[in-house]
């Protein structure tokens, strides 16, 4: 019978104490640089919100308003938070570190043996035209089909949510989802569809008041089967 080599063990469970450190070391440093990573965020948000409140004030007094006068006091600061908010998308992020989408949709994706289209239909989304810096708003319908591989339904949304709250062209942001969705689970397919106003249309110029512009985005079997993309168009109508 062999006994047990008190020296190995012993090297052994040092080995493991001192993984075990690394480990807690890894984990503290990851939770110091978070937290360093939203103090340096919270510094960078200030100073953008101090920076478009000035330009708000130049703008308010270009259109030859008083920016002193009791209503307007405040509003540089409102227009400035208002505007960051439509942007977020640039910023936004779950663990205050730069955004990392395929992080964000991490947690969320989940192996499945499921072969039948996933569809999501109508979710609100808000963007703003890069071309008029007004916005423009809608609702956009993602399918697709899995390849062993979904995403947790409500992430579709945080895809939207992320690449609508920036300047943007319909065009884009429709195959910007697409991507984004391709990129994360690689499902045999993607079908985007976006209508949405455009404020720039509505408020200026022709004033098509009722107009909506429908944009879309079909890849992988989507692109290549007329029999799918009909399946996924006929269920979003
Ligand atoms: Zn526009």
């Amino acid at each position: 019978m062999e006994t047990e080599n008190p020296v190995k063990s012993l090297a052994t469970r040092s080995m493991l104490e001192s993984f075990d450190m690394k480990e807690q070391t890894t984990e503290y440093q990851k939770e110091k640089k978070d937290t360093n990573q939203k103090q340096l965020n919270g510094v960078v948000e200030t100073s953008l919100q101090e920076q478009l409140s000035s330009s708000y004030r130049d703008i308010l007094e270009g259109l030859g308003e008083d920016p002193t006068r009791a209503g307007l006091l405040k509003t540089p600061q409102r227009a400035a938070k208002a505007l960051m908010f439509f942007t977020k998308g640039y910023r936004e992020n779950m663990s205050g570190s730069k955004l990392d989408l395929l992080e964000i949709l991490n947690d969320a994706i989940f192996d499945e043996d499921h072969d039948e289209m996933v569809i999501v239909k109508d979710i609100e989304m808000f963007s703003m035209c890069e071309h008029h810096m007004v916005p423009f708003m809608g609702k956009v319908s993602i399918g697709y089909l899995p390849n062993k591989r979904v995403l947790g339904l409500s992430k579709l949304a945080r895809i939207v949510e992320v690449f609508s709250r920036r300047l943007q062209v319909q065009e884009r942001l429709t195959k910007q989802i697409a991507v984004a969705l391709t990129e994360a689970i690689q499902p045999a397919g993607v079908g985007v569809v976006i209508e949405a106003t455009h404020m720039c249309m509505v408020m200026r110029g022709v004033q098509k008041i009722n107009s909506k512009t429908v944009t879309s985005t079909m890849l992988g079997v989507f692109r290549e089967d007329p029999k799918t993309r009909e399946e996924f168009l006929s269920l979003i109508r």
